[in-house]
């Protein structure tokens, strides 16, 4: 099917008819605060964006999670064998700080030339008004949805989901579906769609010492008394070599080298090595690799232990001799498949102890699967062969990337093949002040998961 069937036509002409009203239903929405960080405006979200799945006909309720409430969704009326499509989205954002380098109030979406400000115009609001869009154009076009459709938008991705995996568990059948399309999606620096099949896992612990009740001066105790931020420096000097390999017993059992498929992949990705290696300043990266495929599969393919942060004594100006009682690190592990971080975290303490720091207190923090969708799997192809047709551009695919999100109970728990599709570009600012989206993204968008939902229901 082409750009320019007569379906896609009227598809993409109610998409331009309503946009006005999609922006303003942006605004509703962007105009309502979710910290899931700060535990504001949280349930007034969860209430809205009910509210909105309502509007557009499908049926919704809030459920309880261990944490904050997820609004779940679903259609009504489409014929028993019609695969059924599921969305992931989160209604939560992370918090606008520093208020004083945005240009435009955080909650109140403003245009400036073809670009939309909000804090979530992006991540994810964003996404949550371009899956309605779409649903709501494909409807106009056919009569009625061809797939049955369920939304999972849940209020603590920016925390790092630590509810995801069990509502998923608990709620299995009710979520059961054929396909996911993942919150996020979206063009690089050229206008390239960009596919991402794998997120690496995460395992986010702290580890904390104490030698002493109190902080001692350093000519008492130096000589006689244990120091804590000796003890901890110690301690953290056992769990990696200056190789970068990392030396808890048992750490790499589980890891799975890239397939072949795998490397096929990281090899036609863009080499942006020079760019990074210039943004931040690097005089070279980390094993002697200057770029191409092995620089992107160790960066993606291999577990890191990374110190994220420590804490310990005196850091004020001038000198202060003093003998620290307490020392504290925070220590994050990326994880590749099949690594689990309950594994990993009992063996980091089976490890700190066997070095005789039984003293050092592990805790964990945070922790989530890594998961990866085969790359051939039909809906894959599918979403990346309707992605041409919008974007005029093969997509570019990552079959793992860096960094971490909650997919490895829709992909393994559920069993569903996960996608990219969406409305963000290089320059969206997630996170920072000034998040934004330009309309030609949106509208993109927009008419690439509509055409994904037409097609998934034509077959
Ligand atoms: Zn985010």
């Amino acid at each position: 099917m082409t750009q320019h069937s007569p379906v896609w036509q009227k598809i993409d002409a109610h998409i331009e008819q309503n946009l006005d009203y999609w922006i303003e239903q942006l605004g509703r929405l962007c105009a309502q605060p979710s910290v899931s960080a700060q535990n504001y405006g949280i349930q007034e979200t969860a209430v809205l964006v009910a509210a909105m799945l309502r509007e557009q006909g499908f049926h919704a309720e809030i459920m309880p999670s261990d944490g904050y409430p997820v609004v779940y969704g679903e259609s009504a009326g489409a014929a028993d064998d019609a695969p059924t499509l599921l969305f992931y989205l989160h209604y939560d954002v992370q918090p606008p700080e520093p208020l004083e380098l945005w240009e435009s109030p955080p909650f109140e979406l403003t245009r400036r030339g073809d670009n939309f400000y909000a804090r979530g115009v992006s991540d994810d609001k964003g996404h949550i008004i371009c899956r309605l869009a779409a649903l709501a154009a494909v409807r106009e076009a056919l009569g009625d949805l061809p797939v049955n459709v369920k939304f999972v938008i849940e209020g603590e991705e920016e925390v790092g989901s630590p509810n995801m995996p069990a509502f998923v568990e608990k709620h299995q059948e009710k979520l059961a579906a054929d396909a996911c399309i993942w919150e996020f999606g979206g063009v690089d620096h050229e206008g390239a769609p960009e596919q991402v099949l794998g997120m690496r896992g995460i395992c986010y612990v702290e580890l904390s010492v104490q030698t002493a009740k109190i902080d001692a001066h350093s000519g008492l105790g130096g000589s006689i008394f244990p120091n804590a931020a000796w003890r901890l420096v110690w301690a953290l000097n056992t769990l990696k070599d200056e190789n970068e390999r990392i030396l808890i017993p048992g750490f790499y059992d589980d890891v799975l080298p890239p397939s072949d498929r795998d490397r096929e992949l990281l090899a036609k990705l863009p080499d942006d090595s020079a760019k990074v290696q210039q943004i931040f300043g690097l005089d070279g990266f980390l094993h002697g690799l200057t770029g191409g495929v092995e620089l992107r599969e160790t960066a993606v393919f291999q577990p890191t232990c990374t110190i994220c942060g420590l804490t310990s004594g005196y850091q004020g100006e001038g000198a202060k001799t003093v003998l620290p009682a307490k020392a504290r690190a925070k220590v994050d592990f990326r994880l590749v498949p099949d690594q689990r971080p309950d594994d990993i975290v009992a063996k980091l303490r089976a490890h700190l102890d066997a070095q005789g720091f039984a003293d050092v207190a592990v805790k964990l923090l945070g922790g989530g699967r890594p998961a990866k969708v085969d790359p051939d799997d039909p809906f894959v192809q599918l979403v990346n062969e309707t992605a041409v047709t919008v974007y005029g551009k093969e997509p570019i695919i990552a079959p793992l990337i860096g960094g971490s999100g909650p997919n490895y109970p829709f992909i393994h728990t559920l069993g569903l093949p996960l996608v990219a599709a969406g409305i963000g570009y290089p320059g969206g600012q997630a996170h920072a002040p000034n998040e934004n989206i330009r309309l030609d993204d949106f509208i993109k968008g927009i008419q690439h998961t509509a055409r994904i939902i037409e097609r998934y229901g034509r077959q």
